[in-house]
């Protein structure tokens, strides 16, 4: 098939990677020409394990093209993704000037029938208003159709969701169109994955539910996080306890210093203008949102309840959002550096992958390229992003580097037992400050 995906930001250029690596004919296209400059030369301008050698060998082969050319990439598909990004607003709606801009353009270019999918999370109705954009700019009437079919990799694990995805919802109301969708996802049905079939505005809630659904999880945990520090309960045992229970399942039950990402928390946000948009209730996720705003600020509560911020250096690691990603959109590290700098503190800085993005907007930061440099001489060290080499550091060398033993674990990945035998001043998140009772040895 001949493709064309408009963006190529995470969803877009792991969608278009993806797919002609499938032996599809892909064109990428958007309106940043530094990054097509970049990508073109086959460097990636995204931190995503597994992608980089699958987007060369396909652009070597020619059958991943990179344009700023809209004109060709429009009428040279037959199909075509909307991928590009849907911020929130200053009213924390899904901003969709980028996907109407992709749609008048997909009108005055069309030339042909072709079925437009949008990838791009967007609220219920905007099918209905892609179609509306794209025939007020057609010069002549063509066919066409467009289809809800969202997309849920998760950063970090991008590609192998792409090659196995949990599910594909195709959200559409015409044959033609779900007969070409199936086609196209042929191979991910060859995996035993089901193609769910569903009218558009069910697929285009779907996605909006996800998201909301797993920011609920972790609200949930997090607010119960508190009753455990109250009262000596241990919040992974609590989680662990719930997670055995076959109706609510092990995942997104971790307590923590809150959700981020250039997902969830807009996500949320824009679901809860949708429900007020239509007269409808909106306020669990309300809750949920207002409770993850004010976990971000839960590690420097916990620090300054155990030494004074000001004049001090306190080292962070992890800025990215969660580990695995370059990404740091909306990421808990942001607000919690931007705290220490308010109360006074010097902040030191590590993550495996994302400083190159956090250069580009903390300001007063001092950057590092090894954990172990990061906090020599720190009075305290907050752990912000679970990444895998923080887990098995050497913890007696920690502790001989900071200047005081005091470490806020945001991500519990300490246990707490250890660390308290290492010597540390140990916060960790529902976990009674290090002082948990439970297991028994
Ligand atoms: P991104 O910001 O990484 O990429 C968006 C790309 O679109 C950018 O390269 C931008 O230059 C380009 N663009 C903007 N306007 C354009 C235009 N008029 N024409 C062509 N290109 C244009 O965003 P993303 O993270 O890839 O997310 C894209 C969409 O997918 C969003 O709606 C997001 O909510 C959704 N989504 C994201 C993820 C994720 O993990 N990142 C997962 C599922 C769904």
């Amino acid at each position: 098939m001949n493709l064309t995906v408009a963006g190529t930001g995470y969803v877009g250029l792991v969608t278009g990677t993806g797919f002609a690596n499938l032996g599809h004919n892909v064109i990428c296209f958007d309106i940043d020409e530094a990054k097509l400059d970049t990508l073109s030369k086959g460097e990636l301008t995204i931190y995503e394990p597994g992608l980089e050698e699958i987007f060369r060998r396909n652009l070597k082969s020619g059958r991943l093209v990179l344009t700023s050319d809209v004109k060709k990439a429009v009428r040279e598909s037959d199909v075509i993704l909307i991928c590009v990004g849907t911020p929130a607003n200053h009213m924390q709606e899904a901003d969709l000037t980028a996907v109407e801009e992709v749609a008048a353009r997909i009108g005055k270019f069309m030339n042909r029938y072709k079925v437009i999918v949008n990838k791009s999370t967007v609220p219920v109705g905007t099918a209905d208003l892609v179609k509306k954009i794209i025939k007020a700019n057609q010069k002549k009437k063509i066919d066409f159709d467009v289809v809800s079919n969202p997309e849920f990799l998760r950063e970090g694990a991008a590609v192998k969701d792409f090659e196995n995805p949990d599910r594909i919802i195709v959200g559409t109301d015409s044959r033609k169109a779900e007969k070409i969708m199936v086609s196209l996802y042929r191979s991910v049905a060859r995996t035993g994955r089901p193609i769910m079939l569903t009218g558009i505005k069910s697929a285009e809630i779907i996605k909006y539910a996800g998201n909301a659904m797993l920011a609920t999880r972790i609200s949930f945990m997090n607010q119960l996080s508190f009753l455990c520090d109250k009262t000596g309960a241990d919040i992974k045992d609590v989680s662990k306890g719930l997670g055995l229970d076959g109706r609510i399942g092990p995942r997104f039950l971790h307590a923590g210093v809150g959700y981020g990402g250039s997902c969830f928390p807009k996500d949320v946000k824009a679901l809860i203008a949708t429900l007020k948009k239509h007269d409808c209730d909106s306020d669990l996720f309300e809750a949920v949102d207002r409770i993850n705003e004010k976990q971000k600020s839960v590690a420097v509560e916990k620090l300054k309840a155990v030494m004074s911020i000001n004049r001090s250096t306190i080292a962070v690691w992890g800025l990215s959002f969660k580990p695995k990603t370059d990404d740091i959109r909306d990421a808990p590290s942001l607000k919690i550096i931007e705290e220490l700098q308010t109360l006074g503190a010097k902040v030191h800085a590590f993550d495996p992958v994302a400083m190159k993005n956090a250069r580009k907007i903390l300001k007063g930061v001092r950057f590092f390229k090894d954990p172990y440099e990061t906090i020599r001489g720190c009075d305290a060290l907050i752990v912000v992003t679970e990444w895998d080499e923080f887990r098995n550091l050497d913890m007696r060398a920690v502790k001989a580097l900071l200047k005081k033993p005091v470490i806020i674990d945001g991500r519990n990945i300490y246990d707490p037992k250890e660390m308290k035998e290492l010597g540390f001043t140990y916060i960790a998140i529902g976990r009674a400050n290090g002082k948990s009772t439970s297991p028994l040895p």
